[in-house]
């Protein structure tokens, strides 16, 4: 990590976004305690979120905003809202993705018996893969009935973050890993996801390891959260389980995280602005306090961090409780933003004496290795999506392209959504306007690109409306593709 933003005086400078909606005020909180815990920060504020989207720029953060950042690389969010309405970009997900933020953390514990959960003694950590999966945003319409979201995982993307999650729970002393795919359906994908876990986690012996489905570990987590240490997962399920673990164990304004990047790491709220709360000194402040924990740790600093840490567990157990969290229990009382502010601040140097408190090491950077072996990668086919909206007979699609004659491709069968339709397609099965029809190499063939424009040419010369193709390789002669349905 750079230390260009600490000056000689050992001022360590952090950018600012305050965010919208309860954002100012959780910020202002924030900034606060930072200020009286004594840690040597100080601020930039970055222009970003609600008033710059509704200036016009659609990224939602100023030009000016990035270099900033990259001249501080580490900052503190505040919640953004996003117009609603198409033409808005996430910022949160432009920020991560535009710095290279790859790894997203998301430590998720209860404050039993302080604040009431139905899953006392959970304590986990969310290790959440941040900028591949879905989230590629590669999304595309290409028939009148059909769009795809492309997937993206990638080998050192996931070879990242499980180093990441490893490295993390090593320097944390956390026992166990739980990687989170649907690797029984997606096998190439998420089976990429599963089997560098798998391969990595032979590096860390005294970490034991777990592999779950992600419906069943999902139900898990709602159920039993007590179960888990750290749970890893590719970007999408990370998201989503993130989420359970923050409501499991409390409130969503109880749980804050860290993205960390090569370089640049930011530290924000898990929560969103709540509008529905803003401006009336209501919202729970802790999440972002949290995330500032997280961030003084990073930055060097875990002596204040444990000062900030312990002052808040000491004023939930003094019976401070913003809204959120209040149950009307004997002892406590309902306070808003600025006074649940001032208790921990009053409580800055003080110890809780039940809540057990864990402290968070920052994880040794995580570096790539070089893979040993490069695959031997072979050309042996083409998948072309066509747009049939009129005739959606399969037997008639495939006759017409078993007549194709082409030096190295044959037809071997036409899918729609992934089922075989043809050869001997079942009645039942339901068409809509997309087909995939597979062409393998022919017996002691090999193919070219040249093949594969050929096979294009009889395409259109047949009148077919080529929508897209898609390359069939094997890779060390393993196939690098997806049997179809029924294949
Ligand atoms: P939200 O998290 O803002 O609010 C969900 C519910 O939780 C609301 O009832 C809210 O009042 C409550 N809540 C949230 N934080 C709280 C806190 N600190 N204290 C007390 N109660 C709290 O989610 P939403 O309503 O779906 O989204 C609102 C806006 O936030 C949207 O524009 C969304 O795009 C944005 N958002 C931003 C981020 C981010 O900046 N990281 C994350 C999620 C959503």
């Amino acid at each position: 990590m750079a230390e260009k933003n600490v000056e000689q005086n050992g001022t360590t400078t952090i950018s600012l976004i305050k965010g919208d909606g309860i954002g100012p005020e959780i910020t202002d909180s924030v900034l606060r305690i930072l200020e009286a815990s004594g840690a040597n920060l100080k601020f930039v504020e970055v222009e970003a979120g609600e008033k710059v989207y509704l200036s016009g720029k659609t990224s939602g953060i100023a030009d000016s905003a990035w270099d900033v950042m990259r001249k501080y690389p580490i900052l503190l969010k505040g919640p953004i809202t996003t117009p609603r309405g198409t033409g808005y970009k996430s910022l949160n997900v432009t920020i991560r993705k535009t710095l290279g933020l790859y790894a997203n953390l998301r430590p998720a514990r209860t404050y039993d018996p302080f604040v009431k959960t139905k899953h006392p003694g959970t304590d986990l950590v969310i290790v959440r893969e941040n900028e591949e999966d879905t989230y590629a945003g590669i999304e595309h319409r290409q028939t009148r009935e059909v769009t795809q979201c492309l997937k993206l995982i990638t080998k050192p993307g996931t070879e990242k973050i499980v180093r990441y999650a490893f490295e993390f729970a090593r320097s944390n002393g956390r026992k166990k890993i739980t990687c989170m795919v649907k690797d029984n359906i997606m096998k190439i994908t998420d089976g990429l996801f599963a089997s560098v876990f798998k391969q990595i986690s032979e590096e860390y012996p005294e970490i034991s390891t777990e592999s779950m489905i992600i419906d069943i570990g999902a139900a898990h987590l709602a159920n039993n959260p007590q179960r888990f240490d750290v749970i890893l997962a590719p970007n999408l399920y990370g998201d989503i389980l993130s989420d359970i673990a923050a409501e499991v164990t409390g409130s969503v304004g109880m749980c804050g995280s860290s993205n960390i990047g090569d370089s640049i790491a930011m530290f924000e709220a898990v929560h969103g602005s709540a509008p529905d709360i803003a401006g009336k000194d209501i919202a729970n402040p802790t999440a972002l306090i949290k995330a500032a924990v997280l961030m003084l740790v990073h930055v060097g600093m875990p002596e204040k961090a444990n000062l900030v840490r312990n002052a808040v567990l000491k004023a939930l157990e003094d019976g401070y409780r913003t809204a959120d969290i209040f149950t009307g229990e004997a002892n406590t009382q309902k306070v808003g933003t600025k006074a649940f502010t001032d208790a921990i601040i009053k409580r800055l140097g003080e110890k809780p004496k039940q809540l057990e408190v864990r402290e968070l090491t920052r994880p040794k950077t995580v570096s790539l290795v070089k893979p040993k072996h490069l695959e031997v990668k072979k050309l042996v086919g083409v998948d072309v999506f066509i747009d049939e909206y009129e005739n959606r007979n399969p037997e008639t699609l495939g006759k017409k392209m078993d007549g194709i004659q082409n030096a190295s491709l044959h037809l071997k069968m036409i899918t729609n959504r992934g089922v075989k339709v043809y050869p001997q397609g079942q009645p039942e099965t339901f068409l809509t306007d997309h087909f995939r029809c597979r062409f393998v190499v022919n017996e002691g063939k090999s193919v070219q690109p040249k093949d594969i424009v050929d096979l294009l040419s009889s395409f259109i010369g047949l009148g077919f409306d080529v929508i897209k193709t898609e390359n069939l390789y094997t890779f060390d002669d393993k196939p690098g593709y997806s049997l179809g349905q029924g294949e």
